[in-house]
């Protein structure tokens, strides 16, 4: 007999510009009742995977090739018929959208009106590499769902408690004024989520927590946390700034953008694509934007010495540049429970996390090797030793927190209606 999921389960889509990641959810407990990526959207190689978990009988991998016009909407279309025909459509309350940007109109989840729609698509302007993606897929599914709410969960939402020390450049203050430009900071579903953890785990209310959050992935951002709230963040007005990532540089001086352009040569298109495109891990290894790829090299001694040599030094330069965040947004606060590592490379990379924090000895941190082994794939936990200030790994869940943040609009929206 085909077992039925609990109902009010939440539809999450994270809808970039060439894919379109998607899982259901039971808000209460986080379980993932299907999950699922269409890839290479807009492509003749597009594909669809969507996957079971075990409590549905047939939970065998859908895989499919995407019919044309291989874009968003057929990538949805396909979903739906695979919902159908595993009787999940009818428990499905509500779909939430990961909204990369919600600028300083935002800051919490928020239902998705024609005016919300309209409101997103203007602040395309401050994020135009994702919002526009962000509104295909709402698009997609408010037609695929007629009837069932939409929910935006805004990236930048959980930093709008920051101060006004933090955000403001050091710019003309009409720019901030008449044009927004501040600093907004992103992945705060991914900051809050862990901090929220970290307070579980730390048997603390979250409240009276202060934290660094690192979420080290293909983009990385570091957090500071205060009384359970961010105060600042090392990315800014776009994801670009901060400390270097898998191919994005982080923060460079400035002036190199006019040295590029007045004397190279290069177009602003260039520069924007060798900025977020052509930099960071891959840029300096020349090999590679994946971290495991550049551990295996470093440690590979039969490799080319150049290839050894700059990933390295790639290697280097990333942790270098994390510990000196960390470091610097400690300024932020007067007491620090604790850094936390999440994302990819902060959940699994124990080679990393060691050289960060041997970096930060100075802010008494000291890793306990064999707990730092330990907590990989998926595993929590403290890797420091027990005189040291604590660091807990601790794997981030965006998708849970959309869900549950969608459930609960929806409940109070209800109550506020009745
Ligand atoms: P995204 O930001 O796209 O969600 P992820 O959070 O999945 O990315 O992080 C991807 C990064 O995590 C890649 O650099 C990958 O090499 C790294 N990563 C994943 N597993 C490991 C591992 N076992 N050791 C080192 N790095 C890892």
């Amino acid at each position: 007999m085909q077992m039925k999921t609990k109902p009010h389960s939440v539809l999450v889509i994270n809808c970039g510009s060439s894919s379109l990641k998607f899982s259901l959810i039971n808000p209460a407990d986080g379980i993932n009742i299907i999950d699922g990526i269409a890839e290479r959207l807009m492509t003749s190689d597009a594909k669809i995977i969507i996957k079971f978990h075990h409590h549905l009988k047939n939970n065998t991998p859908f895989e499919k090739n995407l019919a044309p016009p291989f874009d968003h909407k057929t990538a949805i279309e396909q979903l739906v018929n695979c919902l159908t025909e595993h009787q999940l459509v009818d428990q499905i309350s509500a779909v939430g959208h990961r909204v990369v940007h919600g600028g300083e109109k935002y800051s919490q989840p928020t239902l998705i009106t024609p005016q919300v729609a309209k409101t997103i698509d203007e602040l395309a302007k401050l994020a135009p590499l994702h919002n526009p993606a962000n509104l295909i897929g709402i698009t997609a599914a408010q037609k695929a769902f007629r009837g069932l709410p939409q929910v935006a969960v805004f990236d930048t939402a959980f930093h709008q408690t920051m101060p006004e020390k933090a955000y403001i450049y050091a710019l003309p203050y009409a720019l901030y004024q008449e044009h927004s430009i501040r600093k907004y900071g992103f992945h705060g579903t991914s900051h809050y989520f862990v901090s929220k953890q970290c307070a579980k785990q730390m048997n603390k209310p979250i409240e009276q927590c202060h934290f660094i959050s690192a979420h080290l992935g293909n983009g990385c951002s570091v957090t500071a946390i205060k009384n359970g709230q961010s105060i600042d963040s090392s990315m800014g007005f776009t994801p670009l700034e901060g400390v270097m990532m898998g191919t994005r540089s982080g923060s460079i001086d400035p002036g190199i953008i006019f040295y590029l352009v007045e004397q190279l040569g290069y177009s602003l298109a260039e520069v924007n694509n060798i900025l977020n495109k052509e930099s960071g891990l891959l840029g300096v290894s020349q090999l590679s934007n994946d971290c495991r790829s550049l551990e295996k090299m470093a440690l590979n001694n039969d490799s080319e010495p150049k290839k050894i040599r700059l990933a390295k030094l790639a290697l280097n330069v990333f942790c270098y540049q994390i510990a000196k965040s960390i470091a610097s947004l400690s300024a932020g606060l007067n007491q620090l429970d604790a850094l936390i590592f999440t994302g990819g490379i902060g959940e699994n990379s124990a080679f990393v996390r060691r050289k960060i924090l041997k970096q930060l000895s100075l802010l008494n941190f000291n890793v306990d090797d064999q707990a730092n082994d330990t907590a990989r794939f998926g595993a929590s936990g403290n890797i420091c030793q027990q005189d040291s200030r604590p660091c807990w790994v601790i794997p981030t869940n965006e998708e849970w927190v959309i869900a549950q943040q969608s459930s609960q609009l929806l409940k109070h929206g209800l109550k506020q209606d009745t």
